[in-house]
């Protein structure tokens, strides 16, 4: 078998790790299509746990990674059922597909992560890799924007371990009277380098000058943070409110 035909099957066999199986596949123009049906039909009921009656199957399609490089699109047989449980809220419901894709996604799970490793490791522009998904500018920029938000921020333990914050901010726009600030202000963990154990952590970058930033900014935990920049203190306070900024002394005096 040669490469391409290694890549192409290699991918074909991977689609299992989605939950689905190749039931056909076709191409046209730049596309190649595959047609996919769950590995195991699961009926249960989401809402109340009982299993449902088969009622139909719609199609669900979604984009994939290249194959050979060019565009995929799975089209995903998916069952639909009835829940004939008088007590359950839930009437009518699609099988779940979570090794797929978010609910109403148009992207698989795997597909959001080749994304980001395009960007983030190969340095592609969002244009190549649109182009290499067949998809549009502001869709590719707007997966990666929530799927880094989603690996960062969403995170429990973003925020474990922050002592000293590093604060700054940068005028990074020149076109005014669009309504949106031109200022950025960066916020990261500067703890590791003052303790002398690695580089600083982004921890946030958000629109606007760093002093309103910091008087909305909530953190999540009651703690106390020094500026290295800024030279202010930040007293945490309930994670309802907002923490109040107050004067810390410069240092050497
Ligand atoms: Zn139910």
């Amino acid at each position: 078998m040669n490469a391409t035909g290694s890549q192409l099957a290699g991918t074909i066999c991977r689609t299992v790790e989605l939950g689905v199986t190749i039931t056909d596949a076709a191409v046209a123009d730049e596309f190649t299509h595959l047609f996919c049906a769950p590995v195991i039909v699961d009926s249960t009921c989401a809402d109340c746990g009982m299993a449902g009656r088969l009622r139909d199957h719609v199609q669900r399609k979604v984009t994939d990674l290249p194959i050979v490089g060019h565009p995929t699109r799975l089209h995903v047989r998916v069952p639909r059922f009835t829940c004939d449980n008088t007590e359950c809220g839930t009437r009518i419901f699609q099988q779940r597909m979570p090794a797929l894709a978010e609910p109403r996604a148009k992207t698989t799970r795997r597909c959001n992560r080749w994304i980001l490793q395009r960007l983030a490791i190969d340095r592609t522009s969002v244009s190549a890799v649109a182009k290499a998904l067949g998809l549009g500018w502001d869709l590719v920029n707007d997966l990666a924007l929530s799927e880094t938000h989603a690996m960062v921020y969403e995170q429990p333990g973003h925020f474990d371990g922050v002592r000293v914050l590093g604060v700054d901010e940068h005028k990074w726009k020149h076109v005014r009277g669009d309504g949106s600030s031109s200022f950025v202000t960066v916020l990261l963990d500067l703890t590791p380098v003052v303790d002398g154990t690695g580089p600083s952590r982004l921890l946030d970058m958000v629109p606007g000058r760093w002093a309103k930033v910091l008087t909305e900014w909530s953190m999540p935990v009651n703690r106390c943070f020094e500026t290295e920049s800024r030279l202010s203190r930040w007293t945490g306070s309930p994670a309802t409110t907002p923490l109040r900024p107050r004067p810390f002394p410069r240092r050497g005096r």
